[in-house]
C-alpha cells in the first residue's frame, strides 16, 4: 500500500526536466533577443558612421569651395592684375595690392603677411611687407621647387601649402609662370595666416548643411556635429565652439592637391543619433531580458521546491499509511488471539480468562485512541475541530487519565507516577485534555526503554498551569524540537523502526493546545533517569482565565465536544 501511495519517482524527474528545460528555452529566446537587439544596434551604428562620413565630405567640399572662392583665387587674381609675375618689376606688398573685386570675397590682404617671388632657375627669392625669418625663407627655397612641380594645378594656375612653419600656421598661396616647356619657371604669391579662415568653417552653413535637408527633417543645421579641420601635418587650424564626443565620427580632406591638403574630422551630435535612424536607435533590452529571466528562474525554483514539497508529503502521507496499518494490526491480532483463545475455551484457569479481557480490554483502548487521533487529525484538516473549554480542577482529570492508561504502562512494565498541585482549576474541554495525555503519555512509554518511570506532572507558574510527561528514554535532539510537533514528522532513528507510529500524535496534542490558549513544547528532562541519561519533558501550559471569546459562545472553541469522542 505504502509503494503505490508513493508517487513513482521518475515522473518528478519528468515534471523537474520539464520545468529545467522552459528556463533553459527561456534563457535561449532571451539569448536570441538580446542578439536581435545586438544587430539592430550594430545596424543603426553603421548607418551613423556612413552619416559621419557624408557629413564630413560635405563639409571639407564646402569649406574647400569657401577657401578657394574667398582667399586663394581673388588673391591670385589681384597678383596677376598687379603683373606681380613679370620679373623685372618691383613686388607689391600685400597692402598694395587691389582689393578683391568679388562682393563676397574675404580681404585676403588683411590675411596676408607677406608677397615672394621666387626664381626656380636661380633660385632666388624676393618678398614684400613683412620680412620672413631665415628659417621661414629657407623653407620657402625647399618647399616651392618640389611643390610646383607636383601639386600645382596649371589649369586653375594655383598651388597652395598649409603648414604650421616655427610653430605658426601659415597657407601660402601661388601661381606661376611656365616656361616653354611648361614647367614652373617663376612662382608668385603670398602668405596668408589660416587662422583668418574661421568664418568660412560656417559660412554656407544654411545652404550647405552637413547633411542633407532629406535626412534631418526638422532639425537645426549648425546643431547636427562638431567640426575640427586640420593642416596636412595634423597641427590644428579650426575648432568648432561645441565639440561632440566622436562616437559616430569620420576624417575627409580637401580634393584638390592644389589646396593645400587641408583635412577635417566631423563627429555627428550623438542625441541626434535616434532622429537620423528610421525608428530611432534600439535601446537596450539587456535589463528587460534579465529580469523576465531572472523572474523565470524564481517561478522555476519555486515549482521545482513546491515538487520537492509535494514529494516530500506525498513520502510522509506513504509512511503514514503504512505507520497507521502498521499501528492498527497489533493491537487487532492480540484482540483475535486471545478473543479466539477464549471461544475455543483454551483457557486453563480463571485468572487466565481475566488476563485475556484484560488485555482484550487494553487493546481494544488502544484503538479506540488510535481511532480518536485519527479522526482529530482529519477533522482538524478540514479546520472542524471545535471545543468547549470549563473550568475544571485539573488534579482529579490528570489522575482520571493516568489511572486509564496505567494498564497500558503496566503492561510495557512501565511505572507511572503522579505529581500533581491540587486546586488548579483552568478552562479545559475534558475530552481533548485526556487526548492530548494520552498521546504524551503514549509516546513516553512507546519511545522510551521496558522499566522507566514516566511522572505526570502539574504545577502553577506565572499564572498559567504547567502539565509536563517525563520519561526516561533517549529524548529529542534539539534541532528537532520544534519539527516534532510537524504533521508526519517522525525523528530519523524512529521512521522504518520496530515502533510503529504514525507521526500524527504531536500535532494533534498543538492544535487541541493551541485551541485551549496555550503552548506546547519539549526540552530535557530536569530529572537524570536511572542510567543518568536525560530523558524527555514535554510540557503543555494552558492559562487559568477563560478564554474571552470562549465565554462569548461565538467561538469555534464552543462547539461540540462530543464530536471529538
Ligand atoms: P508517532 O509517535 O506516531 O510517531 P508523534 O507525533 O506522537 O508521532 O511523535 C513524533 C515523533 O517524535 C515520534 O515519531 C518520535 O520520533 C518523537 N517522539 C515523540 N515523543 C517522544 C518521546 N517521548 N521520546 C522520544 N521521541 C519522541
Amino acid at each position: 500500500m505504502s509503494d503505490s501511495a508513493r508517487p513513482p519517482r521518475p515522473r518528478a524527474l519528468f515534471v523537474a526536466a520539464l520545468l529545467l528545460l522552459t528556463l533553459a528555452l527561456a534563457g535561449a529566446i532571451a539569448l536570441q533577443a538580446y542578439r536581435n537587439f545586438l544587430g539592430h544596434r550594430a545596424t543603426a551604428e553603421r548607418v551613423l558612421r556612413d552619416y559621419a562620413r557624408l557629413a564630413a565630405a560635405r563639409f571639407a567640399q564646402r569649406t574647400e569651395m569657401a577657401v578657394y572662392w574667398s582667399v586663394f583665387s581673388p588673391a591670385m587674381d589681384a597678383l596677376s592684375r598687379v603683373k606681380a609675375d613679370l620679373p623685372d618689376t618691383p613686388l607689391p606688398p600685400p597692402a598694395s595690392l587691389p582689393a578683391p573685386t568679388e562682393l563676397h570675397s574675404t580681404d585676403f590682404r588683411k590675411l596676408a603677411r607677406y608677397t615672394f617671388r621666387y626664381d626656380v632657375l636661380s633660385g632666388r627669392l624676393e618678398t614684400g611687407g613683412a620680412t620672413p625669418s631665415l628659417g621661414v625663407r629657407k623653407w620657402l627655397r625647399d618647399t616651392l621647387p618640389v611643390h610646383s612641380r607636383t601639386m600645382y594645378d596649371p589649369k586653375e594656375r594655383l598651388g597652395a601649402i598649409v603648414r604650421t612653419i616655427e610653430g605658426v600656421p601659415r597657407a601660402i598661396v601661388y601661381t606661376a609662370v611656365l616656361d616653354k616647356t611648361g614647367h614652373p619657371r617663376t612662382l608668385v604669391g603670398l602668405e596668408e595666416d589660416p587662422r583668418g579662415f574661421e568664418p568660412l568653417y560656417t559660412a554656407e552653413e544654411d545652404k550647405f548643411p552637413l547633411l542633407p535637408r532629406p535626412l534631418t527633417g526638422g532639425v537645426v543645421y549648425d546643431s547636427l556635429g562638431s567640426a575640427i579641420v586640420t593642416e596636412a601635418d595634423g597641427a590644428e587650424l579650426y575648432r568648432s565652439p561645441v565639440q561632440y564626443p566622436p562616437t559616430f565620427a569620420a576624417r575627409d580632406s580637401f580634393e584638390h592637391p592644389m589646396m593645400g591638403g587641408i583635412r577635417v574630422q566631423v563627429a555627428l551630435r550623438p542625441d541626434m543619433a535616434p532622429k537620423l535612424v528610421i525608428g530611432g536607435m534600439p535601446r537596450s533590452n539587456v535589463p528587460m531580458l534579465l529580469s523576465l529571466l531572472a523572474l523565470t528562474a524564481v517561478l522555476v525554483v519555486a515549482a521545482l521546491l513546491q515538487l520537492r514539497r509535494e514529494y516530500e508529503l506525498s513520502q510522509l502521507r506513504a509512511d503514514f499509511v503504512s505507520g497507521v496499518s502498521h499501528e492498527l494490526r497489533t493491537p487487532l491480532a492480540q484482540i483475535r488471539m486471545f478473543s479466539e483463545t477464549l471461544l475455543l475455551g483454551r483457557v486453563r484457569s480463571d485468572e487466565e480468562r481475566e488476563r485475556s479481557l484484560e488485555i482484550i480490554d487494553q487493546e481494544a483502548r488502544r484503538l479506540t485512541h488510535l481511532v480518536e487521533n485519527l479522526l482529530h487529525f482529519s477533522r482538524s484538516e478540514r479546520r472542524l475541530t471545535r471545543l468547549s473549554p470549563t473550568p475544571a480542577p485539573l488534579a482529579p482529570l490528570l489522575t482520571e487519565a493516568a489511572e486509564a492508561f496505567t494498564p497500558l504502562a503496566a503492561a510495557r512494565g512501565v511505572k507511572l507516577r503522579t505529581e500533581l498541585t491540587d486546586g488548579v482549576v483552568a478552562p479545559v474541554d475534558a475530552d481533548a485534555l485526556r487526548q492530548m495525555l494520552l498521546n504524551l503519555l503514549d509516546n513516553a512509554v512507546k519511545y522510551g526503554p521496558a522499566g522507566q518511570t514516566v511522572t505526570l506532572g502539574l504545577t502553577l507558574a506565572d499564572g498559567r498551569a504547567l502539565l509536563s510527561v517525563d520519561d526516561q528514554g533517549p529524548g529529542i535532539p534539539a534541532a528537532e524540537r520544534e519539527r516534532i510537533w510537524d504533521r508526519f514528522w517522525r525523528l530519523e532513528r524512529d521512521r522504518g523502526s520496530a515502533v510503529a507510529g504514525t507521526g500524527i500524535g504531536l500535532s494533534v496534542v498543538r492544535e487541541l493546545v493551541a485551541l485551549h490558549g496555550g503552548r506546547a513544547w519539549a526540552e530535557d528532562c530536569p530529572v537524570p533517569g536511572p542510567e543518568g541519561r536525560m530523558g524527555s519533558r514535554f510540557v503543555i501550559e494552558l492559562p487559568l482565565m477563560p478564554l474571552a471569546h470562549a465565554a462569548t459562545g461565538a467561538s469555534p472553541l464552543q462547539a461540540d465536544a462530543g464530536a471529538s469522542a
